[in-house]
């Protein structure tokens, strides 16, 4: 039987969880660990996929669209014996036999995530619900990859997971921002209805290489606009500042949780917190000297400042992020090169 998860909260189950598969506890057959990613073909997605993929006791199917992810981001894994790749979208049910479910399926780029609003509400309400509906019918356990949206434009800094946010519920952003909260809310409930075994993660800002390259987000973007010997567009103030984790530190805050006995939500991000006219300024320094800065409109919505309280993370899943920004722009650098055709400085 699954454990109870608890982590000094009020987040405990009324219902006792559902019954996993008998084969994870046949004495005759050890099966291997079988997880599902959604959105696995995505940035963070397929950087899960390689990880979980190092441990030969796991096998990994994918779920996905292909909307902002691609099979050239799991390219390796194609035909591997541990691995299937499905094309699928989350807002319609799906049944396959799994273990724990990283239901990360949702557009996470502004640009993207704006584009149909509509179909953004949907993947995460109905494909959350869709995901839980699955975990309840094989006993799995079920990580929802949150965001720091859920604080909006916050009014506490640094934001810790007690905070309840100041989001606009009829915002250009709302679509993600309030989607995610209810996707949030979904997993709790089914938890305390259904006992379903759940993590909640609320990501913060992350980078690092197969971002898609032009998807609009902050450090693709002056990345691709250096290396392309464009002027770096701060979108103004300049003054708005995030905090950006590197992909690697990421994974493992995400593996951590799902291995751990804590329900969350849980902040996964890195507290170094830089202006964009900062961060200009590094991509500038680190990548092309002779860039321009140059100032551009805002969006509506846009979150003035955004820092995550990590001490939850640290104390009860022993995580810290250990890449530090100047050492994880260049990492991604080379891929953007590689990928744009232009050969690297040295
Ligand atoms: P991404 O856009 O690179 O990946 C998302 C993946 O989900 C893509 O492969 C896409 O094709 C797939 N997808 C989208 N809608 C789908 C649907 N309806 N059905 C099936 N697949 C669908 O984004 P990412 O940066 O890898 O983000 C992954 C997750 O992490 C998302 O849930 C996002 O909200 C969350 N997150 C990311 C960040 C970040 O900075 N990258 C910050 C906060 C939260
Ligand atoms: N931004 C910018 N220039 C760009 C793209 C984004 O200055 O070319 C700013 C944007 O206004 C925001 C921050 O960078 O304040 C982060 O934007 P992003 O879209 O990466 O992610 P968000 O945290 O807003 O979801």
């Amino acid at each position: 039987m699954a454990k109870q998860v608890s982590n000094g909260e009020n987040h405990s189950a009324a219902k006792p969880p559902p019954t996993p598969s008998p084969l994870r506890f046949s004495k005759f057959f050890q099966p291997n660990m079988r997880i599902l990613v959604t959105g696995g073909a995505g940035f963070i997605g397929s950087h899960l996929v390689d990880k979980l993929m190092e441990n030969e006791k796991n096998e990994v199917i994918v779920a996905d669209n292909f909307f902002t992810g691609s099979k050239e981001n799991l390219k390796k894994w194609i035909g591997h014996p541990r691995f299937e790749l499905i094309r699928h979208d989350v807002t319609e049910p799906l049944l396959v036999e799994v273990d724990q479910i990283y239901h990360l399926a949702c557009p996470a780029s502004p640009i993207f995530y704006k584009y149909n609003p509509v179909k953004t509400i949907k993947t995460n309400v109905i494909g959350t619900l869709n995901m839980l509906g699955l975990a309840k019918r094989v006993g799995a356990r079920i990580l929802l990859t949150s965001t720091s949206e859920v604080y909006g434009d916050p009014l506490v800094h640094p934001q810790n997971e007690s905070y309840w946010g100041n989001v606009n519920p009829i915002g250009v952003r709302s679509c993600y921002d309030e989607g995610k909260r209810v996707a949030e809310t979904l997993m709790f409930d089914y938890h305390r209805q259904h006992g379903i075994e759940i993590r909640v993660a609320r990501i913060f800002n992350t980078y690092g290489p197969r971002m898609n390259i032009d998807d609009g987000r902050v450090v693709s973007n002056f990345i691709a606009q250096a290396v392309r010997g464009e002027p770096l567009t701060v979108q103004s103030p300049g003054t708005q500042t995030r905090s950006f984790c590197y992909v690697s530190d990421m994974v493992d805050g995400l593996i951590r949780l799902m291995e751990g006995e804590n329900t969350g939500p849980i902040n996964i991000g890195n507290p170094g917190e830089f202006t964009m006219i900062e961060l200009a300024e590094t991509v500038k320094e680190l990548i092309n000297p002779d860039v321009e800065i140059t100032m551009v409109e805002n969006t509506p919505d846009d979150p003035r400042q955004r820092k995550p309280d990590i001490t939850k993370a640290n104390e009860l899943l022993g995580w810290e992020p250990k890449v530090k920004l100047r050492d994880g722009l260049p990492l991604m650098e080379d891929d953007f090169r590689q990928r744009l055709g232009k050969p690297g400085k040295n």
